[in-house]
């Protein structure tokens, strides 16, 4: 399941550079030459590389933090996010359920190489994710995608896919929220079960196992639509009534891996089908280790729903038998077959929601289901949620 949409081209002209510029500045990165932001960047990346991965569980210090903000989720929504809070000056904590970051912009490692299971690509069409993207793009993290790409019919005939300038992580989809994560405090591993309101106003978020997690002026939740409304009935009843109006569509995922290359003439496909949706050759991507011949499929919404709680090995033989048939291509054996269930993969609609926040309560809400179901919709909900919070808050306080 991939969105395809207009999107700008790469920074080429002395105006994009201005653009590029200016909007460093806003985000609060602070802007010197271009040659020196890349360097902050890769350095940045550099030693959010070495400390990530052993962040690890709960810490003391996390239990007794005092903080202005704690970001529920780190997708790229509650990334972004944070990264804005961050660079405005406020003290914020980041607690992630997974231990990868990103949330659907996700990359599922096996035996040395990846499959990205989720989101398959991007595209960018702000100046603001521009000028995210961009530094991002200098020192290889992000690379343009350009696969051949056609659109199946169910009697297999075949029409060009929409045009797109297409962005993919490197080595993985998962690069995207590494990279956004990048100085920030994330505390993986970490389920949030409950919010409470304690002293002075203060909001205290309680982890699964019934561990307390700090206290903070404002919250913000970008979890899927669902997940925040059950998190929010308790405390923000009206809000989580708006968060419930959002319903989200699933998607099983299949990742196939072939030792012989299949014999078809495109790398990526949109299927107009009521099973396959779409089917993508991860080693045509740019920047992979040296692979076998791996692809990842989506199911359509309504097949996912219908067949959610079938088992993995099922779903991975329906999905790979209709890609055979609509490649018009001889059945034969995946060295490697694994299935992905997102439960919920994407909000079935593309408006905005009407109210992201509660002002008495100082709890935001982010994420792709209030802003458009697109990785980029998701990161600029993050950073307006994170301006709608520093409305409430102020200055940073501690
Ligand atoms: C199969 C699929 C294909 C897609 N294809 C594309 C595509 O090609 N192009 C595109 O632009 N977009 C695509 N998308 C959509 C894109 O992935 C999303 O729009 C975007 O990643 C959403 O980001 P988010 O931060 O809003 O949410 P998420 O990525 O879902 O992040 C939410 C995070 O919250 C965490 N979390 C949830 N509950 C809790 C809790 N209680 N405590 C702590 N953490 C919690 C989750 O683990 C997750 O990491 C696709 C999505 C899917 C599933």
């Amino acid at each position: 399941m991939a969105y395809p949409s207009q999107s700008l081209p790469p920074v080429r002209s002395s105006h994009d550079v201005r653009i590029l510029f200016v909007s460093a500045v806003f985000l609060g990165i602070q802007a010197p030459p271009r040659v020196s932001h890349r360097c902050r960047v890769r350095r940045r990346r550099e030693r959010c590389m070495r400390m990530s991965p052993d962040l690890g569980p709960v810490t003391r210090k996390a239990e007794s933090a005092v903080c202005d903000v704690a970001i529920i989720g780190a997708g790229v929504a509650g990334l972004s996010a944070a990264q804005r809070l961050v660079d405005e000056g406020f003290s914020v904590r980041v607690f992630e359920k997974s231990r990868g970051l990103g949330g659907r912009s996700a990359t599922r490692r096996f035996r040395g190489f990846g499959f990205d299971h989720g989101a398959q690509y991007f595209t960018v069409q702000s100046s603001r994710f521009h000028s995210v993207i961009q530094p991002l793009i200098e020192i290889g993290d992000v690379r343009r995608w350009d696969p051949r790409i056609v659109t199946i019919r169910a009697d297999r005939s075949r029409a060009p896919a929409p045009e797109s300038d297409r962005y993919v992580g490197v080595p993985g989809m998962s690069t995207l929220g590494n990279s956004l994560a990048v100085d920030l405090t994330v505390q993986r591993d970490t389920r949030i079960a409950s919010l409470q309101l304690e002293r002075a106003d203060d909001w205290t978020l309680v982890a699964e196992d019934g561990r307390k997690l700090g206290r903070y002026s404002g919250v913000v939740v970008s979890c899927p639509a669902p997940q925040a409304a059950w998190l929010l009935g308790p405390v923000v009843p009206e809000l989580a009534a708006d968060c419930s109006s959002v319903s989200m569509q699933p998607c099983w995922a299949v990742m196939a891996a072939f030792d012989d290359p299949l014999p078809v003439e495109f790398d990526a496909a949109f299927f107009d089908d009521d099973r396959l949706a779409w089917a993508a050759r991860d080693s045509s991507k740019p920047g992979r280790p040296p692979m076998p011949d791996c692809w990842t499929l989506h199911a359509a919404p309504e097949w996912s729903a219908r067949h959610l709680d079938d088992d993995d090995s099922g779903v991975a033989a329906a999905l790979l038998d209709r890609f055979f048939d609509l490649s018009g291509l001889s059945m034969r054996d995946a060295s490697t077959a694994l299935a992905h269930r997102w439960r919920y993969a994407r909000p079935d609609q593309d408006n905005p929601l009407p109210r992201r926040i509660d002002d008495s309560t100082r709890i935001v809400v982010a994420g792709d289901w209030t802003n458009g179901p697109r990785i980029e919709a998701a990161f600029l909900s993050g950073i307006e949620a994170a301006g709608d919070l520093i409305g409430l808050l102020g200055a940073p306080s501690r």
